[in-house]
């Protein structure tokens, strides 16, 4: 029997007169990788913001794990064991890569904390070691040293990783992680995520290659003009007519 872990319970979410989500309901097991796909503007990007706590729904609400996420601050629903990679990749450009990462997983071991307390703080061990192993489990410890900055853009979205990874999160939300990578940096992106679904990490995935959720994906839901058109495998997905409708109609922003 499924353990259902991520619960989104008839989501609702406009802004002005535009419905970005509409009666969104998604369950997601402990432990799979589910997959999010659809057109452009279909409002994946909104649902992963209002499970995050960036956006606060209309109505409805998520639970994660039996603690309701609705209302909460995207900093206490991290602390709850929620971590995200989101569409535009948020790193510290001026810092280096292994700096980065400490940042994570000082919050995750303080909580709140005084930025300017941090690089004191950072030279504790415990805390480097981790953030080194996130470096070299993602295969970036050789430019630990490196200003952000200069990373390539396939190497700052594992950097993202890496600064969610080292906070051991229980749950991973994604929006579009492979977005502009060359195929090979595609590849490297899912052989990561299939380790870490073997380190029993539940993940959702916003995706729109193909090749990427097919790779890794359990589950699949598919948004379409703020709704859900279609939920299975992703074989049952791929065949379904509403689907290839949905794509090939041509929904734009
Ligand atoms: P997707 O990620 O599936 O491409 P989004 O969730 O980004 O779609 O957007 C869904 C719809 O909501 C789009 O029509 C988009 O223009 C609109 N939208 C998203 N965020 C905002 C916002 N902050 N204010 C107004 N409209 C928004
Ligand atoms: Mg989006």
């Amino acid at each position: 029997m499924e353990n259902i872990v991520l619960h989104v319970d008839d989501v609702h979410k406009s802004f002005g007169g535009l419905h970005a989500l509409s009666d969104i309901d998604l369950q997601v097991a402990e432990g799979k990788t589910h997959a999010i796909i659809g057109p452009n503007g279909a409002g994946k990007s909104t649902l992963l913001n209002v499970c995050v706590g960036r956006l606060k729904p209309d109505s409805g609400a998520v639970v994660f794990d039996g603690a309701i996420l609705t209302g909460r601050s995207p900093h206490d629903i991290n602390q709850l064991g929620v971590a995200r990679v989101f569409q535009t990749p948020e790193i510290f450009p001026d810092l280096t890569v292994l700096e980065n990462v400490i940042i994570p997983a000082l919050s995750k071991r303080d909580g709140a904390f005084a930025l300017d307390a941090w690089k004191a703080m950072y030279a504790e061990d415990d805390l480097r070691e981790a953030a080194e192993t996130a470096l070299e489990d993602v295969g970036l410890h050789g430019h630990r040293q490196q200003e952000a900055a200069s990373l390539s853009r396939g190497d700052k979205r594992r950097l993202e990783l890496a600064m969610c990874l080292v906070q051991k999160p229980r749950l991973l939300l994604l929006d579009e992680p492979t977005a502009g990578m060359s195929r090979l940096d595609t590849n490297r992106t899912i052989e990561l995520l299939k380790e870490f679904k073997a380190r029993g990490m539940t993940k959702v995935i916003i995706e729109h290659d193909m090749h990427v959720v097919f790779s890794l994906a359990d589950r699949v839901t598919v948004l379409a003009q703020g709704r859900v058109i279609a939920d299975g495998s992703p074989e049952e997905v791929r065949g379904d007519p509403v689907v290839q409708e949905a794509y090939l109609g041509g929904v734009h922003e």
